[in-house]
């Protein structure tokens, strides 16, 4: 049994997108705008993907220590995605959140559930970034690397479960064809998690 935290000071962001939504480019501007916000690094199993860096994108550890840090009770919340664990250290969020902070996390939708019974809704923002539908998402990965059937069908199933996350959502934004309204959008996010900090 999780126990709801009292006396949040900070705001969490909570960013749940699917693949290809260049949720990446979104998060970056603003974080251009507003340097002082922290954008989250979280453990994971999976293998490192090129071009990938240890302890930039994620901490890449392996089955085992994440099950020894599941059992330490270091994770704020964690999940198996695609075969993976994935998991945000309470390190990365807790002291940030005492400190006033305002924190982005990147997290799927088991992840979410666990932070609704973590974080209270006056401190936490859900936002969900989509890049139109599954047909604009396969052509844009296609124009980008060639991929076999058993790939395509493998990230179509991931959408399809990824989808499911935008009900939960606050806020929508979309990064289909305008970037500069969507940059806008979440700056605007950004902007209302910094007001309801207290300071
Ligand atoms: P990828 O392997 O493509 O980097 O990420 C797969 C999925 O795991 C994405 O939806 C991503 O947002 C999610 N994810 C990344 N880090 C975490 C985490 O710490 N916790 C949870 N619950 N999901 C995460």
């Amino acid at each position: 049994m999780s126990t709801m935290l009292n006396n949040v000071r900070g705001h969490l962001v909570v960013v749940m997108a699917p693949m290809g939504s260049g949720k990446g480019t979104v998060i970056e501007h603003a974080l251009e705008l507003h340097p002082s916000m922290y954008r989250t690094i979280s453990c994971t199993s999976r293998a490192m993907r090129p071009k990938e860096v240890d302890g930039d994108h994620y901490h890449f550890i392996s089955p085992e220590q994440f099950e020894a840090r599941i059992k330490s009770g270091d994770f704020l919340e964690w999940a198996t995605f695609a075969g993976n664990k994935y998991g945000t250290p309470k390190s990365e969020v807790l002291p940030r959140l005492d400190n006033c902070g305002v924190v982005i996390v990147e997290i799927e939708l088991q992840g979410v559930e666990q932070l609704l019974e973590l974080i209270p809704r006056e401190n936490m923002t859900i936002v969900y970034i989509e890049a139109g539908g599954w047909e604009v998402l396969r052509a844009r990965a296609a124009a980008r690397a060639p991929m076999s059937d058993t790939e395509l069908e493998a990230r179509y199933q991931r959408f399809l479960i990824e989808q499911q996350s935008k009900p939960m959502a606050d806020v929508i934004i979309n990064n289909d064809a305008d970037i500069e309204t969507a940059h806008a959008e979440f700056a605007q996010v950004i902007e209302e998690a910094y007001k309801k900090c207290k300071v």
